[in-house]
């Protein structure tokens, strides 16, 4: 439907980053720990203590900005961003403002009917975590502060992104990335992975954006869509009835399918950022952006390319078996085992993704092994079982672990491929059934169907259907 407005959109996401330990102490971060065990005086914000940068975020952060066609800047700086709140024991969080570590980058999305789109990245920005406040256990509040301190970067878009739906696809392709680099896992509801969002809209010929409100507590990429959706038609009907959207942040609410006021302009924060005291400025050297660039695993657009240029699978394929790292990694475990790339692709698109789904479960985790699944599709392919077979001891591999070869032998259940057999096989058939054969020869072609039934029944699904097609064509124009 056209509104007469157009969307402007920019998220704000925050990865939490999978170190060991914090990223200005030597604290755990391990989830699930019991509260306020993974802590020390740095995080805690005691008096007198000095935080010490934890290299690996900063490699992390410097993935992530190559990944996203950043720029790294080769000097950055931390700086104090300064509120007050119960889970934030030092008053401040160190994170970056003026100089952050990555700057003017891109990634691709795609934007329905086979059309790309450029959405840029401002900034990629490294942080501190807060702690937790927890409202839930009893009247008071409880804070647990073992989060204080876990490294964040925080992704920044520019407001290029124009649909709910391409926010989606936006914030699916950071998750894909992050992922596949192994920097975060990704997990939105455990808010591993968070995001904000800024929208506002314009009438469609307006140059100037309009004014923009921030949508927070979103924790799936549906209810990113819901949101983002339920906001832009607020701010249409506000526009209609000739009013003006108010600069505020919204809470979004999963469960009531609307976004409430938190906060206006008035009680805007103002951080009072400055430059951290206690850090001396990040100077990284081309040799530790050459050491990483090096480091970089394949990712996920080129990936889906290689995947249609090297097996030749279709674009469709390629994209399935790209989403999720694990699925490309386990496709190319299995045709390791076969060069039977299409049928390969089938299977692990099908079968094994409707398992994985319905149980839940990761695809590193899937019980069939990818050789025991390549040898599989060695069989069909070599005339050895029939797909039906395939399909009948599936999910016999799944229960036991047992490959098929050693199911087939066990069941006996080898395709029947010789012709003078089958031809035996489709005679008794058809003598069997002289009406059917009556009604056939007089035009019905559809009982042709009745007799492929009845030669699988025979052999209980184990004949080759092309031969018996082939046998019953000719047997039934005698
Ligand atoms: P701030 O400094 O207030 O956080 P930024 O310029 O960093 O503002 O922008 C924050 C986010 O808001 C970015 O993702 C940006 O793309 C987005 N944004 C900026 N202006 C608008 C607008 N008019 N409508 C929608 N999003 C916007
Ligand atoms: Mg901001
Ligand atoms: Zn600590």
């Amino acid at each position: 439907m056209d509104s007469g407005y157009e969307a402007v959109i920019g998220l704000e996401v925050h990865a939490q980053l999978l170190t060991e330990t914090k990223i200005f102490c030597g604290c755990s971060t391990r989830f699930g720990n019991p509260p306020n065990t993974n802590v020390c005086p740095v995080c805690l914000g005691h008096p007198g203590v000095l935080p010490v940068l934890n290299k690996k975020v900063v490699d992390f952060s410097i993935m992530m900005g190559l990944a996203t066609n950043c720029t790294i800047n080769r000097d950055s700086v931390f700086a104090r961003k300064n509120y007050f709140y119960p889970d934030l024991p030092k008053g401040y969080q160190i994170s970056q403002f003026e100089k952050p570590v990555c700057e003017h980058g891109f990634v691709e999305i795609e934007t329905g009917n086979g059309s790309t789109k450029k959405v840029r990245i401002k900034r990629i920005h490294m942080e501190e975590d807060a702690g937790k406040s927890i409202h839930d256990l009893g009247e008071t509040t409880l804070v647990d502060l073992n989060r204080t301190g876990v490294p964040l970067i925080e992704i920044v878009s520019e407001p290029d992104i124009s649909s709910p739906g391409e926010a989606a696809a936006y914030l699916k392709k950071i998750y894909q990335l992050v992922t596949y680099l192994g920097i975060c896992d990704g997990n939105m509801e455990e808010g591993s992975l968070r995001c904000d969002a800024n929208i506002s809209v314009r009438p469609k010929n307006q140059k100037e954006f309009g004014t923009r409100t921030e949508v927070k507590n979103m924790n799936s990429f549906r209810n990113v869509e819901r949101a983002i959706a339920y906001e832009i038609e607020r701010q249409i009907d506000i526009l209609e009835d000739g009013g003006k959207v108010q600069q505020e942040t919204l809470l979004w609410n999963a469960d009531a399918g609307k976004a409430v006021s938190m906060r206006g302009k008035e009680e805007a924060h103002d951080y009072r950022y400055f430059p951290e005291p206690d850090l001396v400025p990040l100077n990284i050297d081309e040799n530790w952006i050459t050491g990483i660039k090096k480091s970089l695993p394949e990712l996920p657009d080129k990936r889906k390319q290689r995947f249609m240029e090297q097996y030749g699978l279709p674009e469709y394929d390629a994209k399935v078996l790209t989403a999720e790292r694990e699925t490309a990694d386990y496709f190319e475990q299995v045709i390791a085992e076969t060069k039977h790339y299409k049928l390969a692709s089938n299977w692990v698109m099908g079968d094994v993704a409707a398992y994985v789904n319905e149980k839940k479960i990761n695809i590193a985790e899937f019980p069939v092994s990818p050789k025991n699944l390549g040898e599989l599709i060695n069989l069909i392919q070599d005339n050895v079982i029939s797909g039906k077979i395939a399909k009948e001891i599936f999910p016999e591999m799944i229960e036991t672990g047992k490959s098929p070869g050693e199911i087939v032998k066990e069941k006996n259940l080898v395709q029947i491929t010789d012709t003078s057999e089958l031809e035996g096989i489709v005679k008794t058939v058809l003598e069997n059934n002289p009406a059917q054969v009556e009604q056939y020869k007089s035009g019905k072609e559809k009982v042709f169907g009745f007799f492929v039934g009845q030669v699988m029944r025979e052999t209980k699904g184990k004949a080759n259907p092309k031969l018996v097609n082939e046998i019953l064509r000719k047997e039934l124009s005698k």
